[in-house]
């Protein structure tokens, strides 16, 4: 699961982000499938100061969707998105939000307090919920409904060695997933994956996300009252989801349907080197320095400002 990565060394203004309205058009449709850590930012405080109006431009500069997070674009997808991320206000600035969503999960059943916690997104990590019917092949086609809505069919396909990796999540870590996707579209796929065995201790839904203008969802762990930093891990294959905390992220490449993906499968044994440590937060800083390349990226602006 290493990755080597480059500080950005010029601004590349020609991102090609041509698939960043996937997501919106779920939106159009009124589906609001929301997978991929932007949302309609009509939820979200309209006012706009200077500061929204930099950060937009600055958005629009460097925003790259997580569907370009594929093995081959990996590198390119972690500059950009550190890049974006190193305009992101300060994470104090979300305190407001982050204790409108506190979550305790020592009151869960399965709560086991010697276990770490491991949260795990749901499209495109675990699962491609082929909306538009791109791919022949699907594991099911579920059905669902928004309630006023005919049934709206999602063909599942499910990631190589989902089960496995499940069964061993689930067995050494308290497993959450948390998706930032719309909660009757995600509890229909996870449903359908939890049919024969509960794997998750919780499960979070676009609400309990924090928000940026112009609408980036954030996983942020300071919801979770009860457990400390140290032993909480979020995978995830959109590196937004862990602004916040960048060295709490595993961030996966984008799954849609390569049957020969086997990503769960190494994630497995990453998940096996963090089981004993006793803070996450170094291991994954050793392996990916996401935190060391944000620090480097804000020296290079200060250094070009002068
Ligand atoms: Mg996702």
């Amino acid at each position: 699961m290493s990755i080597e990565v480059k500080v950005p060394d010029n601004e590349k203004e020609n991102i090609d982000n041509k698939n960043k309205t996937k997501s919106e058009k779920y939106d159009k449709n009124s589906i609001s499938k929301n997978s991929e850590n932007i949302t309609s930012s009509s939820s979200i405080n309209e006012s706009k100061d200077e500061e929204s109006v930099e950060f937009e431009n600055n958005f629009k500069k460097y925003y790259v969707d997580p569907s370009q997070n594929t093995p081959l674009n990996f590198d390119n997808y972690v500059q950009y998105g550190l890049k974006l991320i190193s305009y992101f206000p300060n994470e104090n600035d979300f305190e407001k939000q982050i204790k409108e969503k506190q979550i305790c999960l020592s009151k869960e059943k399965n709560f086991d307090i010697n276990k770490k916690t491991l949260v795990v997104d749901m499209d495109e990590t675990l699962i491609h919920g082929d909306v538009d019917f791109q791919f022949k092949y699907h594991d099911e086609i579920l059905k669902f409904n928004f309630g006023n809505e005919n049934d709206i069919l999602i063909p599942l396909i499910l990631r190589p060695h989902l089960f496995e990796f499940l069964d061993y999540a689930s067995e050494n870590f308290n497993l959450i997933v948390f998706t930032a996707s719309d909660k009757n579209y995600a509890n229909s796929i996870l449903n359908f994956i939890e049919k024969k065995k509960k794997y998750f201790i919780k499960r979070l839904f676009r609400d309990s996300c924090v928000y940026l203008n112009p609408g980036i969802s954030i996983k942020d762990l300071r919801i979770f009252s009860d457990v400390t930093l140290n032993n909480i891990i979020l995978v995830d294959n959109s590196i937004f989801a862990f602004a916040n905390q960048l060295s709490n992220g595993v961030l996966i490449s984008s799954f849609y349907n390569d049957i020969n993906d086997c990503m769960l499968e190494n994630l497995i044994d990453y998940l096996g080197i963090l089981l004993n440590v006793k803070d996450v937060r170094e291991i994954n800083e050793q392996s990916f320095q996401f935190e060391t390349y944000l620090l480097n990226i804000k020296k290079s602006c200060k250094l070009s400002i002068k």
